[in-house]
């Protein structure tokens, strides 16, 4: 069946693929008023205003990124720019993680919320000080540092923005003050009725007193049992003590019980991630429900505000730091080389994550009648040599994006190779399926500004960015940003 309905724009001939719809194939979907209008085979074009034909590239629901370090400023260098991780990195949904607290709240709304052309949650701080400088000073998270009540009120008064609770579990606050810090966030998230995402692995060293009897390699088994259905296990394949892989070099055992229990996984791939463990955790059977970049100010290369804290230490902290294409699409990237189908991938970073902030009605899938954030991937495989070569031009072509300092001088290619001697298992990475490219992404459209869709492109160095803009007599400004991180 064909349409002929008018639409504002045909993104035509890509492969779909929306798990929450379960749709696989080549199709088209085509665009009226920010909204979804058909997602079908053959849309007339001459019934669009704009047309943009997406023959052997991918078109996803909008990407969400389930952790995000996004307050700007009040973060620190930690903090990134929403849009520059968000729509112009092809993802449309960013959800902070333990950015704002009940107290920074406010800010996070008015100066980082509103503002972005993407669309920005949160999980609230379980503590009262929030993500303030990447979490830099131990001593501000003991459970002093935890107002359940405050939390519990600012949570429910925010509903628009706060999805869930961030805590951490791990070895350097437990040696200060045991489980009682979890135990309170736990609380937070069922009075709030949230889902709480618990950060797994050393985060903080230990005080000068040492473990003071504390096991990282018992925290999961501890911790656990105060989680509920939809609470969700971060970072499983840290390379930091008290991840899924405990010190026998096996999955926990009891990461399946949890997951039988309704407990989640997420991947939070950032720093601390491993591709030795996380290939030994995907051979035992864990497939994480979500991905989540957790890229930030630390991982990244980022002017340091005047007169902020040094960084923690950690030179080594990520072959890709210092370079833009560091993002959600090249953590799916990891994850197809871990040996993870497409298929697989897709629904960690649309279905599931929208569950997970139960707005699976609103985003994260491309139905008729929902938010038209798309996200256009291209995945076409190329041989390695070529992939290598282009990777380390652009790499001396930084920066991709506002904010990000360009790389330093040593080739990518030997970051990763001593990358791969610190963590074993880069060569998996190397694979031919590697990596996807951003091609687009538009996110937050709103329905009465989509209008002609003038598209517009301009290129700031190796970047394409093609941005749809609104009418020129628009209130609401441009819409639907679009970033080419690298397509040719
Ligand atoms: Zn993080």
């Amino acid at each position: 069946m064909s349409v002929s309905a008018s639409f504002d724009l045909l993104l035509r001939g890509g492969r779909v693929i929306c798990p929450a719809s379960g749709i696989d194939g080549v199709m088209d979907v085509a665009i009226r008023g920010g909204k979804i209008a058909a997602v079908q085979k053959d849309v007339l074009p001459s019934s669009t205003k704009e047309v943009i034909d997406l023959t052997g590239k991918l078109v996803l629901p909008g990407l969400i990124d389930t952790h995000a370090h996004i307050y700007q400023y009040v973060s620190g260098r930690f903090g990134m720019n929403p849009d520059m991780v968000g729509v112009r990195s092809g993802v449309t949904a960013l959800i902070d993680q333990g950015g704002p607290s009940c107290m920074t709240l406010p800010g996070f709304r008015h100066f980082i919320a509103e503002p972005a052309k993407s669309r920005v949650y949160a999980f609230l701080s379980a503590y009262l000080v929030g993500g303030l400088e990447g979490h830099y000073y131990p001593q501000l998270y003991s459970p002093e540092g935890v107002d359940i009540d405050a939390t519990v009120k600012a949570a429910r008064a925010n509903p628009d923005i706060v999805r869930g609770i961030k805590a951490h579990a791990e070895i350097g606050g437990f040696a200060r003050w045991g489980i009682r810090v979890i135990e309170m966030a736990a609380e937070i998230g069922r009075r709030a009725e949230l889902p709480v995402y618990v950060h797994f692995g050393q985060l903080w060293g230990l005080p000068e007193s040492g473990a003071n009897g504390e096991d990282a390699d018992t925290i999961l088994t501890r911790v656990i049992p105060l989680l509920k259905e939809g609470d969700v296990l971060a970072h499983p394949f840290t390379r930091h003590p008290g991840g899924f892989i405990n010190r026998e070099g096996v999955v926990h055992p009891v990461i399946q019980a949890a997951l039988d229990r309704g407990l989640k996984v997420d991947v939070g791939h950032g720093s601390h991630f491993s591709y030795r463990l996380a290939k030994k955790a995907i051979a035992a059977g864990i497939v994480p429900t979500t991905l989540g970049a957790d890229i930030h100010g630390y991982n990244t290369h980022v002017p340091a505000p005047a007169g902020t804290p040094d960084q923690h230490e950690d030179e080594e902290n990520h072959p890709f730091a210092g370079q833009a294409k560091f993002s959600l699409v090249q953590a799916m990237s990891s994850m197809m080389a871990l040996g993870l189908s497409l298929e697989q991938v897709v629904p960690m970073v649309t279905a599931n994550p929208a569950k997970m902030i139960d707005r699976a009605d609103e985003i994260g899938a491309l139905k008729v009648g929902m938010a038209a954030d798309v996200s256009v991937l291209d995945a076409a495989p190329r041989p390695l040599r070529a992939a290598r070569q282009r990777e380390h031009r652009s790499d001396c072509r930084q920066p991709a994006a506002a904010g990000v300092l360009p790389a330093r001088r040593r080739p990518l290619r030997r970051r990763c190779r001593d990358f791969a001697r610190s963590r074993g298992g880069l060569s998996e990475l190397e694979s031919r399926k590697m990596p996807l490219h951003v091609i687009a992404s538009a996110a937050k459209q709103s329905s009465s500004v989509h209008g002609p869709g003038l598209l517009r492109r301009f290129a700031p160095r190796n970047d394409e960015v093609v941005q749809i803009a609104a009418p020129p007599a628009s209130p609401f400004g441009p819409v639907g940003r679009i970033g080419v991180a690298r397509t040719r």
